[in-house]
């Protein structure tokens, strides 16, 4: 199983922890569009005041936290713009680069363009790898960095819009790029 949970702090953080305790082997990730995953809301009056005159002391956990206690992928700065409940695919945008990634291929590797050429070893160089983005565009201009490079690349036509319309099945290494 694989979940987004959409904003992190009371609910989405309250509901990931608890999910991952349903269920050890599921995908978790949390997408919280702020900086901070987790802190004390009623908190703040008191640093409003000067009572509590340090911010850190408002964080309750961060992300490593999170990922060691959990195993949950936490993605702060990181703002779900579209949910299709349908296809199953939510967006997710970084709120600093801009850049948005579809989430909903299971055990799909997500490398932002920008960082493909840099991120080059991660990639296995035994097997095909399928590489998907939104709408195939940017997918295409990865598979031809991919290519260039020696790898056995392809391009998922379509993209992750049509993968989900049509119901295509995961396949053994797929790459999502943004
Ligand atoms: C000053 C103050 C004092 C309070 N004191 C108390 C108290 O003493 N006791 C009490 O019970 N309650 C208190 N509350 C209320 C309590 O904090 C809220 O009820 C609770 O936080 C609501 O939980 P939530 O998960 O719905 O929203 P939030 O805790 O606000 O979490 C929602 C998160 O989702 C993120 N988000 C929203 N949209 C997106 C998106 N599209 N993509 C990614 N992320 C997104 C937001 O950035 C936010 O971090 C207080 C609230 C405030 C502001």
């Amino acid at each position: 199983m694989k979940v987004v949970a959409v904003g992190g702090v009371a609910g989405g953080a309250s509901c990931a922890a608890r999910l991952r305790r349903l269920d050890e082997n599921a995908e978790i990730i949390m997408a919280e569009r702020g900086p901070y995953v987790s802190y004390a809301n009623c908190d703040l009056p008191y640093h409003v005041g000067g009572v509590i005159p340090k911010q850190s002391s408002l964080i309750v956990a961060s992300a490593p936290i999170f990922k060691s206690a959990f195993n949950i992928d936490v993605r702060t700065n990181c703002e779900a713009v579209s949910i299709a409940p349908k296809l199953k695919v939510v967006e997710l945008r970084n709120v600093q680069t801009g850049e948005v990634t579809a989430e909903s291929v299971p055990g799909a590797v997500n490398i932002p363009m920008g960082q493909l050429r840099s991120r080059l070893n991660e990639l296995p160089r035994d097997r095909e790898i399928h590489v998907i983005c939104r709408s195939a565009q940017r997918a295409y201009y990865a598979t031809r960095v991919l290519l260039q490079n020696g790898f056995n690349a392809k391009n998922i036509s379509g993209g992750m819009l049509a993968r989900a319309m049509f119901k295509l099945g995961a396949k053994e290494q797929e790459l999502t790029t943004a």
